[in-house]
């Protein structure tokens, strides 16, 4: 079944080294520029963090003891080519930056909540996956997103379909699999400049008054990062066995990535298969 959807079919196992596999987890925003406003107007900053903490111990849980939480002070534009740098110099097999959507200003409307007066947009709501063609692992960036956004559908989580509408604007996104909410974003400094497979999540709409209160919940939140390790299991297992010398059939699996693009995804093979 999972074959016919392009995934692997080899199951996560003993050809998934967890222990050699780093995934870095990155923290969308600053403390101090802290992205979107919730509904009841909590940053986007602290829905990140709390996310961004379980998902790396779900992972560490899961055996992936390599796992980096990358928090970020540097403001952006800096911190975000900050952030694709550490990952870099982390040799980091996979690179999965966390975040909460919101709206364009145009669809914000008002209500009071608490005897105060917030913003919010009813109007969308869903998760959505996001790469960049120009990653040196295209590939690789796409399967990641694919099994992610496979197993938060499995869960009985909907993307978000509206980024393909006129009405976003320059938001607009092509969007690259319908199956599973995978978006192209290609100038996305965290996709662009990583040396690795990388997806950005936008765990949902923090803007949207009911998502807010899902997103909040512990139970939403442990639905997100149960996939998160599945599919980190699912792409380590897929991968691994790239990086020893490819029989023919595999000879092409890297075609889109340039040359210079191996090194760090090298990083988990033991000395000896150099
Ligand atoms: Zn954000």
């Amino acid at each position: 079944m999972d074959h016919a959807r392009g995934e692997p079919a080899r199951a996560a196992g003993p050809t998934c080294n967890r222990a050699a596999f780093r995934v870095v987890v990155d923290v969308g925003h600053t403390a101090d520029v802290a992205g979107a406003k919730s509904a009841r107007a909590v940053s986007e900053y602290y829905f990140n963090l709390r996310l961004a903490k379980e998902v790396e111990q779900e992972l560490i849980r899961a055996g992936f003891g390599r796992t980096v939480l990358l928090i970020t002070a540097a403001p952006p534009r800096g911190g975000l080519f900050e952030r694709a740098e550490r990952a870099n110099s982390l040799a980091a097999d996979l690179f999965l930056s966390v975040h909460h959507d919101s709206v364009p200003n145009a669809f914000l409307e008002k209500w009071e909540y608490e005897g105060e007066e917030y913003s919010f947009s009813d109007r969308f709501k869903g998760h959505s996956l996001f790469i960049s063609f120009d990653n040196p692992d295209r590939k690789g960036s796409l399967l990641f997103a694919r099994l992610l956004g496979r197993r938060l559908k499995d869960r009985g989580l909907q993307y978000a379909p509206h980024y393909v509408e006129p009405i976003m604007g320059h938001r607009q996104r092509e969007l690259v699999d319908s199956a599973t909410g995978v978006y192209r974003f290609d100038e996305l400094v965290v996709l662009k400049y990583t040396r690795m497979p990388a997806v950005l999540l936008e765990a949902g709409s923090i803007i949207n008054r009911d998502e807010e209160l899902l997103l909040r919940s512990p139970e939403r939140r442990a639905l997100i990062t149960a996939s998160v390790a599945e599919a980190v299991e699912r792409f380590c297992a897929a991968r691994l066995p790239l990086r020893r010398p490819a029989p023919a059939s595999q000879a092409n699996a890297g075609k889109d990535a340039p040359k210079t693009a191996s090194p760090d995804s090298l990083s988990a093979v033991p000395a000896s298969s150099h």
